[in-house]
């Protein structure tokens, strides 16, 4: 049916071109939302602020060192850890494999943890979290081929 080709080829083009432009305004504001992170008052600080790891027993943002004061967030559960201390957990050597991949309070498996500034409780939220960081890595593998 070369009629209706044609007639719906023209529309196709048009929502092509518009979502090139929805995909600029997208990224925009991703780069505003990352910025105002940084904000210490924001309500993501507030609600990390006293968070505490389930490992060391210490506030996640109390830690002597600045580059541990990030938390290792677990895809599959809501149990809270410093990234420093979730790495070492997953590295030790006394537990079966099984053992270490999962979380150290509820033995949940998680194949991987996310390491985030801010803690993530809410699963809503750790699911758009986990697909940002999924596309990033789907991008920055298609920059590097
Ligand atoms: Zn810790
Ligand atoms: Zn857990």
């Amino acid at each position: 049916m070369p009629g209706l080709v044609r007639s719906v080829s023209s529309p196709i083009l048009m929502d092509k071109s518009k979502e090139t432009e929805h995909h600029e305004a997208k990224h925009q504001t991703s780069l505003k939302i990352l910025h105002s992170k940084m904000d210490h008052s924001s309500f993501q600080y507030e609600r990390s602020r006293d968070v505490v790891c389930g490992i060391c027993m210490d506030k996640v943002y109390d830690k002597q060192i600045a580059e541990e004061r990030i938390f290792g967030i677990l895809p599959n559960c809501s149990h809270a850890y410093c990234v420093g201390c979730i790495k070492r957990w997953r590295k030790t050597r006394d537990f079966q494999n099984e053992v270490i991949k999962g979380c150290p309070q509820c033995r949940v498996k998680s194949s991987y943890f996310i390491p985030n500034k801010y803690w993530i409780g809410d699963s809503e939220e750790k699911l758009q979290l986990i697909k940002i960081l999924k596309q990033r890595l789907v991008r920055s593998a298609a920059d590097s081929s």
